[in-house]
């Protein structure tokens, strides 16, 4: 086949949309000046750039410019906000909850805070991949300093219940943290709305470009005390020190202009590719849905199939597919994915699983060729079991 496989993996990341593109190219070459130059036009030129791009993002989420503070991605904003948290909330609690099936950039902060001294809960989830809130309710303590759950799972497109999390955090006096770098730009986002406290976002998973990302860190009501990770020259009000990077910073925020823009007839659109898909597949018998059937994110499809091997099945759609089974951040292990097998899955079902990433620039004719194709392989390697 000279083609290239249908891109179907937009959770692990997006495509740079060319007008996101458009809008960065200026900033490498003629507007080059460091935003942190104040005795100059060159700094000036970055940094009303910053400015504009910072007033965007906190627009997006119902915050102010003063509470983004850019990072590289959502692992780092994660980061900051677990171990900034951590350590400067250390002699009120020693308590952190958060769910068995965040991302590794949650989990591995809280391992190691764990290996420091702190507590972790990790809570289950149902098997439709939601938390059940009033184990969360349970599992609050006087010592307990933060909650981090995520928006929206980057295996399952399962979608937490933030504002409900949110009023509870909120009732008890802890701070509530969520990992959003699979929502923002895919679902409506408000800090205020959703007493959200701290917010990790990134570019690359909404058509922005890589190595970009931000945290938001509430101001008031109340003010979050937050202990940089990376120090030096006091960028970010003191919170992450570093030249910022105007091509990104700008990349970025237009990337989540667009996406919001965009989100309502997009949400529509990704829905019906994805329905399109489930029901192709479902003819076939055998398949399981993984995640909430509708409170999830559009373009997400995770299916588990019986009767097939999933190393054989993954091999099979690769000419045609770019698809993900289990996490791409753990898909250099052989372990079967936590997510699946904390919605209760045998080890089997979780490695015969696909994940569809359905993303902006997928077509009605991509989607009915890869059905097609999905049905074919997992027939073919279903006939080749029962013969032997
Ligand atoms: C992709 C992803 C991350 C990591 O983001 P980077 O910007 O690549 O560091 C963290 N959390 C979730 C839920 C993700 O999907």
């Amino acid at each position: 086949m000279s083609h290239r496989p249908i891109y179907l993996d937009c959770h692990a990341t997006t495509p740079l949309d060319e007008r996101v593109l458009a809008a960065m190219l200026p900033y490498f070459t003629e507007h080059f000046g460091n935003p942190s130059s104040i005795n100059h036009l060159y700094g000036w030129e970055a940094e009303a750039a910053i400015k504009q791009a910072r007033t965007m993002l906190a627009d997006a989420i119902n915050a102010t410019p003063e509470e983004i503070v850019f990072t590289s991605g959502a692992t780092e904003a994660n980061n900051l906000a677990l171990k900034g948290v951590a350590e400067a909330y250390f002699s009120k609690g020693q308590h952190i909850i958060t769910v068995q099936t965040e991302h590794s950039a949650v989990l591995d902060p809280c391992q190691y805070l764990r290996s420091l001294g702190f507590e972790i809960t990790f809570l289950p989830v149902q098997k439709n991949g939601l938390i059940d809130l009033t184990q969360l309710e349970k599992a609050f303590r006087p010592d307990t300093i933060l909650v981090s759950v995520m928006a929206a799972n980057n295996e399952i497109g399962v979608l937490q219940p933030l504002a409900k999390i949110g009023e509870l955090c909120r009732n008890a006096g802890i701070l509530f943290h969520t990992d959003a770098a699979q929502a923002i730009g895919k679902i409506p986002l408000d800090v205020e709305a959703m007493k959200i406290d701290l917010l990790s976002m990134t570019a690359h998973k909404v058509y922005g470009p890589k190595g970009i990302g931000a945290l938001y860190v509430r101001r008031r009501s109340p003010r979050v005390q937050l202990s940089p990770q990376l120090h030096g020259g006091g960028h970010e009000r003191g919170m992450r020190s570093g030249t910022l990077y105007p091509p990104q910073i700008v990349g970025f925020a237009k990337a989540v202009e667009l996406a919001i823009a965009e989100q309502a007839a997009e949400t529509k659109r990704l829905t019906q590719l994805r329905e399109n898909l489930w029901q192709q597949l479902q003819r076939l018998g055998g398949i399981h849905l993984n995640g909430h059937p509708t409170q999830r994110l559009p373009g997400n499809l995770n299916i588990s199939v019986e009767g097939v091997d999933g190393a054989a099945l993954l091999l099979g759609l690769q000419p045609v597919m770019a698809v993900s089974s289990g996490s791409a951040c753990s898909s250099v292990t052989t372990a079967p994915s936590h997510v699946l097998t904390a919605l209760g899955h045998s080890k089997q079902l979780a490695y015969a699983s696909i994940r569809f990433g359905i993303g902006r620039f997928n077509t009605v004719d991509e989607i009915d060729l890869v059905a097609q194709q999905a049905i074919a392989t997992i027939s073919s390697l279903r006939k080749q079991t029962s013969l032997v």
